[in-house]
């Protein structure tokens, strides 16, 4: 029962050493020789010849469906690659609405005129049936199909998956029902960056730059996680069950120091960081940033930004190896949000951006007060996106586990604000102010603009508490949880944009039609924006609690728990941006709420299950033994005539803690028994009333764990998990 061989098995753990890759001179091979290779990208890959090459870009351009031909040329030069690579099977790649990648492997081998054969056809490569209802659909049956395909995404370049003993091609994919429903987080996206690039250009193209032909927006996560030692990982059924602790009492030490961001990486941790880096330049990830988070065991690993699908599947694939490569540094990887209480969490910042095929940066305020005319009318129309459809960009984060991490004074609370810094909301202020536009208050608004300078100072001291920042040359939705698939809110954050953006073209079109000035049209542009929006910006300290009192004054939704934002996806009023720009069907999102509400509920029931299981097994037993040992005590003393009083003490704690405990347990289960069948009742019901119910549960626990003896304690404590590696 004892953990105590545990800590001395971690201690002495060996540091997991591989060996460096060398070139053919047998130097050190540097990063940007491995880069990719384990990657095949019809953009680069020399197999396809050049010619084809131009063709196929022209309809990835064009967003033209691919002809059988273009297929072949492709499955075929990828079926040498990958076979020279010692590939056996390919797989299609997707992402369903399970929150992690589903993969379904297929060999190469074939039998043609009796004879093996390996085969990689155009249909292969293109199409795939895997068989949809095994996904998560929504429960909706009657209205999706069972079957469902998966259709190859030209432009995510196909990559190898190592197995101990071969590889695996696996093609990035999309998958849909057959009634044509997305199925996945994919299609959405596409789709939402189809529309946010029309909207740009037009917007583009109405300040003048008629060069520009396409938008897309970039992106940059940074992933943040914890490790823990096996051994201490899998003693703790919670941490195996639920990827959280679902009790624990707090080291005396963990993050008050703030000693542990961006400190001393340990050596096997940074093992660990190395050799991830290099499986991630292979695959075509550019791994930039690694350090220690702010809580102990707490790391964030951050790619070079790129564009969002190619994102969104790039931190996708990331997860899986770093999960991969832990184990063998005998690490388990916890992506949960929320894994300890009392010291932070993990989140996705989702680092956001819109980039012209022309090379410009639409968030990158200009030397030029011209172009920053347009910088400005770009940052005020994103404001007024997020002011409108800020309920569904809070309802893109919700899940049970990230719940625990917004408002928990670590990370922002459920009300989406934007913070803009200092020197934009002043700027803005003095726009918005001005009574009309004249050239006397453009006059003020370039010495304004001359103040941009200042962005980057902002930038450097900006502010961590807001869910979604402005930081110079991009903002960052900090709202999203470590845990998920970036998908989801990229593509609502889109949409919302989208929207504002297509508006934002036609006013310009306008104005410029009447004959304003350009200038003038771009400030009164902003002007319109923000005279409606300015109540979402927020630059003070979102953790506080007068700024929930100050946002509710200015009539910000605050969605608290999943259980209030879920049922939004249902809300028509809500969602029309979404169904009007044909990002996702109404259907879709009922899919997707029913599917997240069912998730949101399962994992709860799993979490409260094992909770009463754990207590059984191990937090009664060890209250159990204790009080044995000292009413043993109280009574032997008794008899030599001593008084007993700080064993009394003890087992009288012992006893309150473990009656409250007992008691709740008993509330639990009642409460349990008594749940709504309605799935949003249910989760509303588990949300307010049986969640706060755990926590009170998960308080005694802690007492009881303070004060039993170490030995007698079976599972982990927080110090062996946080601190010893
Ligand atoms: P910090 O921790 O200070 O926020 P990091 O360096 O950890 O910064 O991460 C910043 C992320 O922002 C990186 O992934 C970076 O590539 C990304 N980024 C930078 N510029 C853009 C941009 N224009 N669009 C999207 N992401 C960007
Ligand atoms: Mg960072």
């Amino acid at each position: 029962m004892n953990h105590k061989p545990m800590r001395r098995e971690v201690i002495n753990r060996e540091i997991r050493e591989i060996e460096y890759p060398l070139d053919q001179d047998g130097n050190p091979i540097k990063a940007s020789q491995l880069f990719g290779e384990s990657t095949f990208d019809y953009h680069t890959a020399r197999e396809i010849p050049d010619h084809i090459r131009k063709e196929l870009q022209e309809i990835s351009r064009s967003h033209t469906p691919i002809s059988k031909d273009h297929a072949s040329v492709v499955a075929n030069a990828a079926l040498e690659w990958a076979m020279a690579r010692g590939a056996t099977h390919f797989c299609h790649w997707f992402q369903p609405l399970t929150g992690s990648t589903a993969e379904k492997h297929d060999a190469f081998i074939n039998v043609e005129n009796g004879l093996p054969i390996e085969q990689l056809s155009a249909s292969q490569l293109m199409q795939g049936e895997p068989d949809a209802s095994s996904f998560p659909n929504g429960g909706t049956r009657s209205t999706f199909e069972a079957r469902g395909y998966t259709t190859w995404d030209l432009n995510s370049p196909m990559f190898l998956l190592d197995g101990p003993n071969g590889k695996t091609l696996c093609i990035p994919t999309a998958f849909i029902s057959y009634t044509g429903h997305a199925l996945d987080i994919k299609t959405p996206l596409l789709r939402s960056e189809v529309r946010i690039s029309q909207a740009a250009t037009r917007f583009l193209q109405a300040t003048g730059l008629n060069d520009v032909k396409r938008v897309g927006t970039t992106c940059g996560p940074e992933q943040e996680y914890f490790l823990i030692d096996k051994a201490f990982y899998y003693a703790r059924p919670d941490l195996v069950m639920t990827g959280r602790t679902l009790f624990g009492s707090p080291s005396a030490k963990n993050q008050q120091l703030d000693d542990h961001y961006f400190g001393d990486i340990s050596e096997r941790v940074m093992g660990l960081m190395q050799e991830l880096d290099l499986e991630l330049y292979r695959l075509g990830i550019y791994a930039k940033t690694r350090h220690n988070e702010v809580a102990p065991g707490q790391y964030e690993i951050a790619p070079i930004f790129t564009e969002s699908n190619i994102a969104s599947d790039n931190n996708q694939l990331l997860m899986a190896p770093l999960r991969r490569i832990a184990h063998k540094h005998n690490f388990e990887v916890t992506y949960h949000e929320k894994p300890f209480a009392g010291i932070n969490g993990s989140g996705k910042h989702l680092n956001w951006s819109l980039s012209s095929d022309t090379g410009l940066n639409l968030l990158s305020p200009g030397k030029e007060p011209h172009s920053n005319f347009r910088f400005l009318a770009t940052v005020a129309t994103i404001i007024e996106a997020i002011h409108r459809h800020g309920g569904m960009i809070r309802t893109s984060i919700a899940s049970a586990s990230n719940d625990h991490r917004l408002g928990a004074n670590e990370a922002p609370p459920s009300i989406i604000s934007v913070y803009t810094g200092d020197t934009l909301a002043k700027i803005f202020d003095e726009i918005r102010k001005g009574e009309k536009v004249t050239s006397r208050e453009i006059g003020t608004i370039e010495s304004g603009v001359q103040q941009l300078a200042d962005l980057s100072k902002d930038n450097t001291d900006r502010n961590r508490t807001s869910p979604f920042a402005f930081t110079g040359n991009r903002f960052e939705l900090r709202a999203c949880g470590s845990d998920m698939a970036i998908g989801l809110p990229l593509s609502i954050l889109n949409g919302a944009v989208a929207e504002v953006m297509d508006e934002s073209a036609s006013y310009l079109e306008e104005e410029v039609k009447k004959g304003t000035n350009l200038d003038e049209a771009l400030i009164g542009l902003t002007k319109k924006w923000l005279t409606n929006s300015h109540q979402v910006i927020f630059n003070g300290d979102g953790y506080s609690d007068e700024w929930v009192e100050e946002a509710k004054k200015r009539g910000l939704p605050n969605l608290k728990t999943s259980a209030d934002a879920l049922p939004l996806l249902k809300d028509e009023k809500a969602t029309n941006f979404l169904t009007t720009q044909k990002i996702f069907s109404k259907d879709e999102l009922v899919m997707r709420h029913n599917v997240l509400v069912e998730r949101y509920n399962t994992l709860r029931h799993i979490e409260f299950n094992t909770m009463v299981s754990m207590i059984n097994q191990y937090v009664f037993p060890a209250v159990v033994k204790y009080k044995n040992e000292l009413s043993q005590c109280v009574k032997n003393q008794k008899d030599i005539g001593i008084e007993s009083a700080f064993e009394k003490e003890i087992y009288k704690k012992l006893n309150f803690a473990s009656e409250g405990l007992y008691n709740r347990l008993n509330q639990l289960n009642n409460a349990l028994e008594e749940l709504p069948s309605d799935m949003n009742e249910e989760s509303k019901t588990i949300a307010n009333k049986i969640l706060p119910l755990t926590e009170e549960m998960a308080t005694f626990c802690g007492q009881i764990e303070e004060l039993v003896p170490d030995e007698y304690w079976a599972l982990p404590k927080y110090y062996d998990m946080l601190f010893i590696r």
